[in-house]
Protein backbone atom coordinates (compact mmCIF):
# COMPACT_ATOMS: atom_id res chain seq x y z
CA UNK A 1 0.00 0.00 0.00
CA UNK A 2 2.80 1.98 0.88
CA UNK A 3 4.53 2.17 -2.63
CA UNK A 4 0.97 3.10 -4.25
CA UNK A 5 1.16 6.38 -2.51
CA UNK A 6 1.24 9.59 -4.50
CA UNK A 7 4.43 12.00 -2.96
CA UNK A 8 3.13 15.23 -2.85
CA UNK A 9 5.86 17.70 -5.18
CA UNK A 10 6.84 21.59 -4.14
CA UNK A 11 7.79 23.42 -7.06
CA UNK A 12 10.46 25.59 -5.79
CA UNK A 13 10.64 28.32 -8.97
CA UNK A 14 7.89 28.88 -11.34
CA UNK A 15 10.20 29.77 -14.04
CA UNK A 16 9.91 27.96 -17.80
CA UNK A 17 10.91 25.02 -16.90
CA UNK A 18 8.36 24.68 -13.79
CA UNK A 19 5.42 26.06 -15.94
CA UNK A 20 6.28 24.41 -19.27
CA UNK A 21 7.55 20.91 -18.55
CA UNK A 22 7.44 19.90 -14.76
CA UNK A 23 3.73 20.95 -13.61
CA UNK A 24 2.53 19.19 -16.68
CA UNK A 25 4.71 16.01 -16.44
CA UNK A 26 3.08 15.93 -12.35
CA UNK A 27 0.10 15.26 -13.86
CA UNK A 28 1.73 12.62 -15.90
CA UNK A 29 3.50 10.64 -12.91
CA UNK A 30 2.35 7.72 -10.99
CA UNK A 31 3.86 8.48 -8.12
CA UNK A 32 3.66 11.88 -7.47
CA UNK A 33 1.41 15.14 -7.43
CA UNK A 34 1.98 19.04 -7.65
CA UNK A 35 1.03 19.81 -3.81
CA UNK A 36 2.83 22.75 -3.28
CA UNK A 37 4.69 25.82 -4.29
CA UNK A 38 7.64 28.15 -3.45
CA UNK A 39 8.00 31.52 -4.67
CA UNK A 40 8.76 35.18 -5.09
CA UNK A 41 6.03 36.08 -8.16
CA UNK A 42 2.55 36.51 -6.78
CA UNK A 43 1.30 36.57 -10.41
CA UNK A 44 3.04 33.05 -10.73
CA UNK A 45 1.84 31.91 -7.91
CA UNK A 46 -1.32 32.85 -8.97
CA UNK A 47 -1.47 31.06 -12.24
CA UNK A 48 -0.15 27.92 -10.94
CA UNK A 49 -3.07 27.45 -8.36
CA UNK A 50 -5.80 28.69 -10.58
CA UNK A 51 -4.17 25.82 -12.90
CA UNK A 52 -3.57 22.77 -10.44
CA UNK A 53 -5.42 24.02 -7.37
CA UNK A 54 -3.03 23.79 -4.98
CA UNK A 55 -4.11 25.23 -1.46
CA UNK A 56 -2.86 28.78 0.04
CA UNK A 57 -1.61 26.35 2.79
CA UNK A 58 0.83 25.06 0.77
CA UNK A 59 2.29 28.46 -1.05
CA UNK A 60 5.27 29.30 0.47
CA UNK A 61 8.19 32.23 -0.37
CA UNK A 62 12.00 31.15 -0.87
CA UNK A 63 12.71 32.65 2.98
CA UNK A 64 9.48 30.84 4.74
CA UNK A 65 10.35 27.68 3.62
CA UNK A 66 11.23 25.99 6.88
CA UNK A 67 6.99 25.97 7.75
CA UNK A 68 6.72 23.45 5.75
CA UNK A 69 7.75 21.28 8.17
CA UNK A 70 4.20 21.11 9.66
CA UNK A 71 2.98 20.54 6.23
CA UNK A 72 2.29 16.62 5.64
CA UNK A 73 0.93 17.39 1.69
CA UNK A 74 4.70 17.95 0.57
CA UNK A 75 7.14 15.06 0.94
CA UNK A 76 9.67 16.40 -2.21
CA UNK A 77 10.64 19.92 -2.68
CA UNK A 78 11.69 19.96 -6.49
CA UNK A 79 14.80 23.04 -6.79
CA UNK A 80 13.81 24.75 -10.03
CA UNK A 81 15.98 27.95 -9.36
CA UNK A 82 19.39 29.64 -11.14
CA UNK A 83 22.17 27.49 -10.06
CA UNK A 84 23.27 29.25 -7.68
CA UNK A 85 20.85 29.19 -5.79
CA UNK A 86 20.09 25.75 -5.48
CA UNK A 87 21.96 25.44 -2.21
CA UNK A 88 19.82 27.63 -0.17
CA UNK A 89 16.84 26.09 -1.54
CA UNK A 90 17.98 22.63 -1.01
CA UNK A 91 19.40 23.19 2.67
CA UNK A 92 15.67 25.21 3.57
CA UNK A 93 13.95 22.01 2.14
CA UNK A 94 16.29 19.64 3.64
CA UNK A 95 15.79 21.55 7.29
CA UNK A 96 12.22 21.48 6.75
CA UNK A 97 12.25 17.91 6.20
CA UNK A 98 11.55 17.19 3.17
CA UNK A 99 13.50 15.06 0.01
CA UNK A 100 15.23 17.30 -2.35
CA UNK A 101 14.85 16.81 -6.43
CA UNK A 102 17.60 19.29 -7.26
CA UNK A 103 18.05 20.76 -11.40
CA UNK A 104 21.10 20.28 -13.07
CA UNK A 105 24.33 21.18 -12.55
CA UNK A 106 23.66 20.85 -8.90
CA UNK A 107 24.86 23.70 -7.83
CA UNK A 108 28.55 25.78 -8.80
CA UNK A 109 31.11 24.96 -6.83
CA UNK A 110 32.19 21.08 -4.70
CA UNK A 111 31.90 22.86 -1.91
CA UNK A 112 28.28 23.85 -2.46
CA UNK A 113 27.24 20.67 -3.58
CA UNK A 114 28.81 18.96 -0.62
CA UNK A 115 26.93 20.98 1.21
CA UNK A 116 23.44 20.48 -0.13
CA UNK A 117 24.60 16.48 0.20
CA UNK A 118 25.99 16.86 3.77
CA UNK A 119 21.84 18.76 4.82
CA UNK A 120 19.79 15.80 3.23
CA UNK A 121 21.87 13.23 4.80
CA UNK A 122 21.84 15.18 7.92
CA UNK A 123 18.06 15.06 7.58
CA UNK A 124 17.74 11.27 7.04
CA UNK A 125 16.19 12.79 3.13
CA UNK A 126 16.84 11.76 -0.54
CA UNK A 127 18.72 14.02 -2.97
CA UNK A 128 18.50 13.67 -6.54
CA UNK A 129 19.66 15.56 -9.44
CA UNK A 130 17.64 16.30 -12.32
CA UNK A 131 19.34 14.38 -15.49
CA UNK A 132 16.22 13.73 -17.37
CA UNK A 133 18.36 12.45 -20.29
CA UNK A 134 19.33 9.08 -18.42
CA UNK A 135 15.55 8.09 -18.12
CA UNK A 136 15.05 7.99 -21.86
CA UNK A 137 15.28 5.07 -23.46
CA UNK A 138 17.68 6.51 -26.41
CA UNK A 139 20.36 6.78 -23.54
CA UNK A 140 19.67 3.67 -22.24
CA UNK A 141 19.90 1.52 -24.89
CA UNK A 142 22.97 3.43 -25.65
CA UNK A 143 24.32 2.38 -22.38
CA UNK A 144 23.01 -1.30 -22.91
CA UNK A 145 25.17 -1.04 -26.38
CA UNK A 146 28.23 -0.14 -24.67
CA UNK A 147 27.81 -2.43 -21.39
CA UNK A 148 27.19 -5.67 -23.56
CA UNK A 149 29.56 -4.80 -25.73
CA UNK A 150 27.85 -5.20 -29.02
CA UNK A 151 30.28 -3.21 -31.18
CA UNK A 152 33.35 -3.57 -28.53
CA UNK A 153 34.69 -1.65 -26.54
CA UNK A 154 34.66 1.94 -26.96
CA UNK A 155 37.64 3.89 -28.75
CA UNK A 156 36.23 7.23 -29.40
CA UNK A 157 33.24 9.16 -27.67
CA UNK A 158 32.12 12.41 -29.20
CA UNK A 159 29.39 14.91 -27.29
CA UNK A 160 28.32 17.89 -28.07
CA UNK A 161 25.40 20.23 -27.06
CA UNK A 162 24.92 23.66 -28.06
CA UNK A 163 21.84 26.65 -27.57
CA UNK A 164 21.45 30.00 -28.89
CA UNK A 165 21.11 31.19 -24.98
CA UNK A 166 18.93 34.22 -26.67
CA UNK A 167 18.36 37.76 -24.52
CA UNK A 168 21.29 39.35 -22.73
CA UNK A 169 19.55 40.17 -19.76
CA UNK A 170 19.13 36.42 -18.22
CA UNK A 171 20.21 35.32 -14.93
CA UNK A 172 22.09 32.72 -17.07
CA UNK A 173 24.66 35.30 -18.62
CA UNK A 174 25.34 36.62 -14.84
CA UNK A 175 28.30 34.61 -12.90
CA UNK A 176 26.66 35.13 -9.60
CA UNK A 177 23.34 33.12 -10.95
CA UNK A 178 24.85 30.97 -13.40
CA UNK A 179 28.13 29.98 -12.03
CA UNK A 180 29.48 29.35 -15.43
CA UNK A 181 28.22 29.40 -19.03
CA UNK A 182 27.24 26.47 -21.70
CA UNK A 183 29.15 24.23 -20.23
CA UNK A 184 27.48 24.50 -16.78
CA UNK A 185 24.11 24.66 -18.24
CA UNK A 186 24.42 22.53 -21.54
CA UNK A 187 27.98 21.34 -21.94
CA UNK A 188 27.40 19.52 -18.89
CA UNK A 189 24.53 17.05 -20.13
CA UNK A 190 27.60 15.96 -23.19
CA UNK A 191 29.83 15.22 -20.20
CA UNK A 192 27.59 13.41 -18.06
CA UNK A 193 27.06 11.34 -21.18
CA UNK A 194 30.36 10.22 -21.65
CA UNK A 195 30.35 9.35 -18.13
CA UNK A 196 27.36 7.14 -17.67
CA UNK A 197 27.97 5.92 -21.24
CA UNK A 198 31.68 4.20 -20.01
CA UNK A 199 30.85 3.46 -16.86
CA UNK A 200 33.89 5.19 -16.00
CA UNK A 201 35.07 8.64 -14.26
CA UNK A 202 37.63 10.73 -16.63
CA UNK A 203 41.03 11.18 -15.28
CA UNK A 204 42.50 13.78 -17.55
CA UNK A 205 40.98 16.20 -18.96
CA UNK A 206 42.28 19.41 -21.88
CA UNK A 207 39.99 22.28 -22.61
CA UNK A 208 39.57 25.37 -24.55
CA UNK A 209 37.57 28.49 -24.36
CA UNK A 210 36.42 30.73 -27.46
CA UNK A 211 34.62 33.75 -27.27
CA UNK A 212 33.53 35.92 -30.45
CA UNK A 213 31.03 37.96 -28.01
CA UNK A 214 33.22 39.38 -25.02
CA UNK A 215 30.13 41.87 -24.57
CA UNK A 216 27.22 39.72 -24.23
CA UNK A 217 29.04 36.72 -22.54
CA UNK A 218 31.60 39.28 -20.50
CA UNK A 219 30.95 37.14 -17.51
CA UNK A 220 30.25 33.04 -18.24
CA UNK A 221 31.94 30.97 -21.26
CA UNK A 222 30.46 31.40 -24.54
CA UNK A 223 32.02 28.30 -26.70
CA UNK A 224 34.16 25.74 -25.41
CA UNK A 225 35.60 22.18 -26.75
CA UNK A 226 37.54 19.49 -24.04
CA UNK A 227 38.81 16.44 -24.36
CA UNK A 228 38.73 13.54 -21.82
CA UNK A 229 40.25 10.68 -21.38
CA UNK A 230 38.82 7.33 -19.42
CA UNK A 231 40.77 4.92 -17.62
CA UNK A 232 39.70 2.11 -19.52
CA UNK A 233 41.18 3.95 -22.54
CA UNK A 234 38.28 5.61 -24.24
CA UNK A 235 38.71 9.13 -25.28
CA UNK A 236 35.99 11.58 -25.58
CA UNK A 237 36.01 14.77 -27.21
CA UNK A 238 33.23 17.03 -26.21
CA UNK A 239 31.95 20.93 -26.94
CA UNK A 240 28.77 23.14 -26.14
CA UNK A 241 28.13 27.07 -26.80
CA UNK A 242 25.73 29.55 -26.31
CA UNK A 243 25.53 31.23 -29.47
CA UNK A 244 24.46 28.63 -31.56
CA UNK A 245 20.88 25.74 -31.88
CA UNK A 246 24.08 23.39 -33.44
CA UNK A 247 25.75 20.58 -31.99
CA UNK A 248 22.96 18.30 -29.83
CA UNK A 249 24.77 14.55 -30.50
CA UNK A 250 26.47 11.54 -28.85
CA UNK A 251 28.33 9.15 -30.96
CA UNK A 252 30.50 6.52 -29.51
CA UNK A 253 32.66 4.62 -32.00
CA UNK A 254 33.98 1.10 -31.19
CA UNK A 255 35.79 -1.55 -31.81
CA UNK A 256 33.74 -2.95 -34.38
CA UNK A 257 31.20 -0.60 -35.39
CA UNK A 258 29.51 2.83 -33.77
CA UNK A 259 26.36 4.28 -32.85
CA UNK A 260 24.68 7.52 -32.58
CA UNK A 261 22.47 9.91 -31.47
CA UNK A 262 21.43 13.05 -33.16
CA UNK A 263 19.50 14.67 -31.45
CA UNK A 264 20.55 13.25 -28.72
CA UNK A 265 19.01 15.71 -25.39
CA UNK A 266 15.92 17.23 -26.67
CA UNK A 267 13.29 16.75 -24.45
CA UNK A 268 11.62 14.73 -27.07
CA UNK A 269 12.29 13.46 -31.00
CA UNK A 270 15.66 12.19 -29.85
CA UNK A 271 16.79 9.16 -32.25
CA UNK A 272 19.91 7.40 -33.81
CA UNK A 273 21.29 4.80 -35.90
CA UNK A 274 24.19 2.17 -35.73
CA UNK A 275 26.56 0.72 -38.11
CA UNK A 276 25.29 -2.26 -38.61
CA UNK A 277 22.55 -0.22 -40.32
CA UNK A 278 19.29 -0.42 -37.28
CA UNK A 279 17.78 2.56 -36.39
CA UNK A 280 17.93 3.38 -32.62
CA UNK A 281 14.30 4.88 -32.23
CA UNK A 282 11.88 4.69 -29.15
CA UNK A 283 8.02 6.17 -28.42
CA UNK A 284 8.62 9.04 -26.88
CA UNK A 285 7.75 9.69 -23.11
CA UNK A 286 7.86 12.44 -20.78
CA UNK A 287 11.15 12.49 -19.32
CA UNK A 288 9.97 14.47 -16.22
CA UNK A 289 7.40 12.46 -15.24
CA UNK A 290 10.31 9.31 -15.79
CA UNK A 291 12.60 11.13 -12.96
CA UNK A 292 10.22 11.74 -10.69
CA UNK A 293 8.43 8.88 -10.58
CA UNK A 294 11.52 6.75 -10.03
CA UNK A 295 12.81 9.44 -7.59
CA UNK A 296 9.19 9.21 -6.02
CA UNK A 297 10.07 4.51 -5.88
CA UNK A 298 13.23 5.22 -4.03
CA UNK A 299 11.77 7.17 -1.49
CA UNK A 300 8.84 4.53 -1.17
CA UNK A 301 11.20 1.84 -1.26
CA UNK A 302 13.94 3.17 0.50
CA UNK A 303 16.86 2.69 -2.01
CA UNK A 304 19.32 5.17 -3.63
CA UNK A 305 18.36 7.42 -6.81
CA UNK A 306 21.07 6.45 -9.82
CA UNK A 307 20.72 10.28 -9.98
CA UNK A 308 22.16 11.38 -6.54
CA UNK A 309 23.35 14.22 -5.35
CA UNK A 310 26.56 12.75 -5.21
CA UNK A 311 26.71 12.27 -9.24
CA UNK A 312 25.74 15.51 -9.16
CA UNK A 313 28.58 16.86 -7.19
CA UNK A 314 31.15 14.28 -9.57
CA UNK A 315 30.25 16.32 -12.79
CA UNK A 316 30.41 19.72 -10.67
CA UNK A 317 34.04 18.35 -9.81
CA UNK A 318 34.86 17.81 -13.43
CA UNK A 319 33.28 21.23 -15.55
CA UNK A 320 35.66 22.64 -13.04
CA UNK A 321 38.61 20.96 -14.23
CA UNK A 322 37.63 21.70 -17.32
CA UNK A 323 37.22 25.55 -16.69
CA UNK A 324 40.73 24.86 -15.08
CA UNK A 325 42.34 23.86 -17.92
CA UNK A 326 40.93 26.49 -20.28
CA UNK A 327 42.49 28.94 -18.21
CA UNK A 328 45.76 27.20 -17.70
CA UNK A 329 46.15 26.01 -21.07
CA UNK A 330 47.14 22.69 -19.55
CA UNK A 331 45.46 19.14 -19.30
CA UNK A 332 44.15 18.82 -15.76
CA UNK A 333 43.88 15.40 -13.66
CA UNK A 334 40.70 14.96 -12.26
P1 LIG B 1 13.84 30.63 -15.29
O1 LIG B 1 14.60 31.89 -15.25
O2 LIG B 1 12.77 30.48 -16.32
O3 LIG B 1 13.16 30.34 -13.86
C1 LIG B 1 13.88 30.42 -12.68
C2 LIG B 1 12.93 30.81 -11.55
O4 LIG B 1 13.70 30.84 -10.35
C3 LIG B 1 12.33 32.19 -11.67
O5 LIG B 1 11.18 32.21 -12.47
C4 LIG B 1 12.03 32.51 -10.23
O6 LIG B 1 10.80 31.92 -9.87
C5 LIG B 1 13.10 31.77 -9.45
N1 LIG B 1 14.12 32.69 -8.92
C6 LIG B 1 14.40 32.85 -7.59
N2 LIG B 1 15.35 33.77 -7.41
C7 LIG B 1 15.69 34.22 -8.64
C8 LIG B 1 16.61 35.20 -9.11
N3 LIG B 1 17.41 35.89 -8.26
N4 LIG B 1 16.71 35.42 -10.44
C9 LIG B 1 15.95 34.74 -11.31
N5 LIG B 1 15.04 33.80 -10.93
C10 LIG B 1 14.92 33.54 -9.61
O7 LIG B 1 14.90 29.44 -15.41
P2 LIG B 1 14.65 27.95 -15.89
O8 LIG B 1 13.34 27.48 -15.41
O9 LIG B 1 14.94 27.84 -17.33
O10 LIG B 1 15.85 27.18 -15.12
C11 LIG B 1 15.79 26.89 -13.74
C12 LIG B 1 16.74 25.71 -13.42
O11 LIG B 1 16.36 24.58 -14.19
C13 LIG B 1 18.21 25.96 -13.74
O12 LIG B 1 19.04 25.37 -12.79
C14 LIG B 1 18.42 25.25 -15.09
O13 LIG B 1 19.75 24.78 -15.28
C15 LIG B 1 17.46 24.10 -14.97
N6 LIG B 1 16.94 23.65 -16.28
C16 LIG B 1 16.94 22.32 -16.57
C17 LIG B 1 16.44 21.85 -17.75
C18 LIG B 1 16.35 20.39 -18.01
O14 LIG B 1 16.06 19.99 -19.15
N7 LIG B 1 16.58 19.54 -17.01
C19 LIG B 1 15.94 22.78 -18.79
C20 LIG B 1 15.93 24.16 -18.38
C21 LIG B 1 16.42 24.57 -17.17
P3 LIG B 1 9.68 32.74 -9.05
O15 LIG B 1 9.36 33.91 -9.93
O16 LIG B 1 8.58 31.78 -8.90
O17 LIG B 1 10.32 33.14 -7.74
Amino acid sequence: AQASRRLGVALCGLGSLSEHQIAPALQKTRHCRLAGLVSGTPASVAKFQAKYGVPDRSVYGYDDMQRMADNPDIDIVYVVTPNALHAEHTIRAARAGKHVFCEKPLEISVERCQSMIDACRYAGRLLGTGYRCQYDPHHLECIRLVRERVFGAPVILQAGFAIDVGRPDQWRLQHALAGGGALMDVGIYALKATRYLTGEEPVVVSALETKTDPVKFAEVDESMAWTMRFPGGAIAHCSTSYRIDGIRNLRVDAERGWFELDPAYFYDGNHGRRSDGIEIRHPAIDLFAAELDDFAQCILEQRPSKVSGEEGLRDVRILQAIYESARTGRAVEI
